[in-house]
């Protein structure tokens, strides 16, 4: 069994401490190895302190005391596990980053200020000029923008294909192809691609896969058990699932990789703040809860959309009218919560279905306890070029719903009412 990075002054523990600390560490391996998921949610990572808190300590400092010149000289030489300063570790973010490797299965956790900071961190610790990255055609818009617009001037090559068609991917390869990132369920598509099938492309070619699992979150899927090297979340959405922060988090199957993209992130300064780390840890317990409850009106509100007269076509994962219905049957324990469908009456009709909503809110995110709507062409997706749009499958029609956790009735009545002025 792999030990999880455990960053605790050892050193600067009284005695009590110490037996809190070795109680503590006898637990989290305990619950990594024997524990279900939601039992992991609610203790897997936590460290108590000296007074015996019951949840993790919000550490809001920048910088931390050395006993010693000593010691101060140790902790810089990595000679001691004692913190520095915030951007480098801290005992609240660490326990976020210990609970999501232990949730995901990897060696250990990075978190950062936002999904967008775990993609770049990731983009800029793997990639060199003259590189090649392959990646889903209906990634979320920014982290295709910022290769294509910005990345592009520093030698970074890219290819954006279908990867739900693994002969698309093989195609794409080149020899200077470094990453393989897959979004999967794909945003806003609904797409779906074959994690097993990818790593094993990426283990021929010598080639680091990477998956951005923000739609399932780690209750849904695991990446890593897959066959990938490195699963990412926006932590904004499900893990988080309160629509009150900003967050990312890189999880890595092996110590090299989590030790080369720590470093960077370290040097980018892409830190998640404690106090936000601290609301991810809170918010994170009722993943399972949420998730359960959230997918369950997703399929109800899904089924009513696809017996709608005026409802042109539905895509989510738990239909059997979605293409990949099966494949995410066997790689997902559920089918999400995150619905597209587009109106026969296009983008007029929807703009207008939208306007007459009450309960559903128009915003864009997705992932919390309240449900969201948007219009991908228009907002989250604006940025990305009609053609590349086109190809994508992010059709004008298009409207994203992301369920959340109110009362099935109210959504469906909502619905109803919003589609009766249509
Ligand atoms: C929101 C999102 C991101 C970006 O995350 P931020 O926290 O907004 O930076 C990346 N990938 C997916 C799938 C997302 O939904």
């Amino acid at each position: 069994m792999k030990l999880q990075r455990f960053n605790t002054n050892i050193g600067s523990l009284s005695l009590n401490s110490f037996i809190t600390f070795a109680k503590n560490l006898r637990k989290l391996l305990m619950k990594k190895e024997n524990s279900g998921f939601n039992t992991r949610l609610i203790h897997a990572g936590s460290i108590s302190d000296k007074f015996g808190s019951a949840t993790v300590p919000i550490y809001q400092t920048s910088t931390f005391i050395f006993e010693s010149a000593d010691e101060g000289a140790r902790c810089f030489a990595g000679e001691s596990d004692g913190y520095i300063y915030t951007r480098i570790g801290n005992p609240t973010i660490d326990a976020l980053e210990r609970q999501l490797a232990i949730l995901e299965n990897g060696y250990g956790g990075i978190a950062v200020s936002s999904g967008m900071a775990a993609a770049n961190t990731i983009y800029l610790s793997l990639l060199s000029q003259g590189d090649h990255i392959v990646s889903t055609d209906a990634v979320y818009g920014p982290a295709r923008n910022v290769v294509v617009k910005q990345w592009v001037r520093f030698g970074f090559h890219s290819t954006y294909v279908d990867t739900t068609d693994i002969e698309a991917i093989k195609k794409a390869i080149r020899p200077n192809t470094k990453v393989l990132y897959i979004e999967t369920p794909a945003n806003p598509t609904m797409g779906i691609t074959d994690l097993v099938a990818c790593a094993e492309i990426a283990k021929q070619h010598g080639i680091i896969l990477v998956v951005d699992n923000t739609f399932c979150s780690p209750y849904l899927q695991n990446p890593l058990d897959l066959g990938a090297d490195i699963v990412f979340h926006s932590m904004t959405k499900f893990i988080n699932g309160h629509a009150d922060i900003v967050g990312g988090i890189i999880v890595t199957k092996e110590k090299a990789m989590y030790d080369q993209l720590r470093s960077m992130m370290i040097n980018l300064g892409c830190n998640i703040d404690p106090h936000q780390a601290f609301l991810v840890i809170r918010g994170l317990k009722t993943l399972g809860v949420r998730m359960e409850r959230s997918q369950e009106n997703a399929s109800q509100l899904a089924t009513y959309l696809e017996n709608h007269p005026k409802v042109a076509w539905v895509r989510f994962p738990g239909l059997h009218s979605h293409p990949q219905h099966q494949l995410a049957k066997e790689q997902m324990r559920g089918p999400g919560a995150v619905i597209s469908f587009g109106l026969k009456g296009g983008y007029e009709a929807g703009k207008k279905f939208l306007d007459n909503l009450q309960v559903a809110l128009l915003a864009v995110s997705l992932g919390g306890v309240e449900t969201l709507i948007q219009h991908p062409a228009s907002m989250t997706h604006s940025k990305v070029s009609a053609e590349d749009k086109l190809t994508a499958g992010i059709t004008d029609d298009l409207i994203r719903l992301s369920v959340g956790i109110e009362d099935v009735k109210d959504l469906i009545d909502d619905f109803d009412q919003a589609l009766d002025k249509l």
